[in-house]
């Protein structure tokens, strides 16, 4: 078993590491300054000057197919550097990239949708959830009617990342409430915000924010169909998919740093006359800690290996959700404690990843989704027990 990293991988990952430092982090201060004021911590335009800068070092688009300008990266390359993106808390990601599943648009579709989405010309959102559907997604009740060669949507849609930026939102509706989701009664809509949908901010407890869209007769061309007709939950789920091994990757990364600034801390700050480094209930802090990580790390790799085969990645990636989701929060959660009071203050970005953190066991998958997934695999004989060895 050979657990090295290939020189392309780590030329990859350096590279990353040290345009995050150089270009990326030196913004950190005012971003702090800025989400202090109550405003956005980086303006779409200051996102799209780094992500044009990135595109000069070389990233552009880790996960977009190379006929469309990217770098087609394997999901392990694509891991390791949001590790890399996770060691800053300035709201970065690399330019390029287009929700995985606009790839099933058509060709007009592609030219107005997912190349200006690559290129940062226009911003996506994805929407599937709504106040009466989140875990039980297949609840969903917005509804598309059709009306000649529209479609007629109307419901509500919440919690939406980017909702109250996206100029458009990829919509999964029930199309045919008789079939149900699973039966192929849903599909999904590319819908302009032009086409009459409204936003409003929701205001949680991290920084920026989702919203809830409201879609009140919003009428849609057929021809702004994503994929077919029913085939809407499916293209959900498969959105749903890639972060599970991309959210917990870039969450390693914030505890790596993270952690380093608590072995920081503990060397300098003295009570009773010592070193609280001296003291075993913080040495075993950081023990435990960077034990978590480390294992945190690998089954994280693993899974996006196993989508790198072409594997099933649905045991490994909800494994590696559930437990990398976990895992940070007790890491963030320690190293505040190892500050004390400084911790708790917003001198410093730890409250700031406390809070931040809270939601990766909420979202794209709660951990009880996660494990759901998990024992079913296992309690219905979909998974043996360690079988990923054989
Ligand atoms: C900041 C943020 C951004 C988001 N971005 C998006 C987005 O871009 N697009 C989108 O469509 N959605 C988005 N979501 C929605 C997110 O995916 C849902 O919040 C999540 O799936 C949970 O759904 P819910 O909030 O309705 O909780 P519920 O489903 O109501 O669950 C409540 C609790 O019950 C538990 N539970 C539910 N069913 C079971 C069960 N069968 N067994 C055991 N426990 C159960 C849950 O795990 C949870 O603890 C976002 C949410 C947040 C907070």
């Amino acid at each position: 078993m050979d657990f090295s990293l290939t020189d392309e991988e780590k030329a990859i990952r350096d590279t990353a590491r040290a345009f995050i430092r150089r270009e990326v982090m030196p913004l950190e201060q005012e971003v702090l300054r800025r989400e202090r004021a109550h405003q956005p911590g980086i303006t779409r335009d200051e996102l799209r000057e780094l992500q044009l800068k990135a595109k000069e070092f070389g990233f552009w688009g880790l996960s977009t197919p190379e006929e469309h300008g990217g770098m087609n990266l394997s999901a392990v390359a694509q891991s390791l550097i949001w590790t890399e993106i996770g060691r800053t808390f300035v709201p970065f990601r690399f330019g390029g990239e287009a929700d995985n599943i606009l790839y099933y648009a058509n060709e007009s579709q592609k030219a107005e949708y997912l190349i200006p989405t690559i290129e940062g010309e226009r911003i996506s959102c994805f929407a599937i959830t709504e106040p009466g559907a989140g875990s039980d997604a297949a609840n969903i009740k917005l509804s598309a009617r059709p009306d000649g060669d529209d479609w007629i949507l109307n419901g509500e849609k919440t919690f939406i990342t980017n909702g109250n930026d996206a100029d458009f939102a990829i919509v999964v509706a029930i199309t045919d409430k008789e079939k149900g989701v699973h039966g192929g009664g849903s599909t999904a809509f590319l819908v302009d915000r032009s086409m009459g949908w409204k936003s409003e901010w929701i205001q949680v407890m991290g920084e920026g924010g989702p919203a809830a869209l409201v879609f009140d007769n919003v009428r849609v061309p057929g021809r702004n169909i994503l994929g077919e007709v029913g085939q809407g939950f499916q293209l959900g789920m498969q959105w749903i998919g890639k972060g599970r091994y991309i959210i917990p990757s870039h969450a390693i990364g914030l505890c790596e740093r993270a952690l380093q600034m608590a072995v920081d801390y503990a060397n300098t700050r003295e009570t009773f006359g010592s070193k609280i480094a001296s003291y075993q209930a913080i040495q075993w802090m950081i023990a435990d800690s960077e034990t978590e990580l480390e294992a945190a790390r690998w089954l994280i790799l693993r899974a996006a290996w196993t989508v790198d085969q072409g594997m099933d990645p649905r045991h490994s990636s909800s494994m590696s959700k559930l437990f990398g989701a976990r895992v940070a929060n007790d890491i963030i959660d320690r190293v505040m404690q190892i500050h004390g009071g400084m911790g708790y203050t917003r001198e410093l970005p730890i409250e700031r990843w406390y809070r931040y953190v809270r939601l990766l066991r909420i979202f794209e998958g709660t951990d009880e989704m996660q494990r759901l997934i998990i024992s079913r695999d296992l309690l219905r004989g979909y998974t043996k027990i360690g079988g990923h060895l054989a």
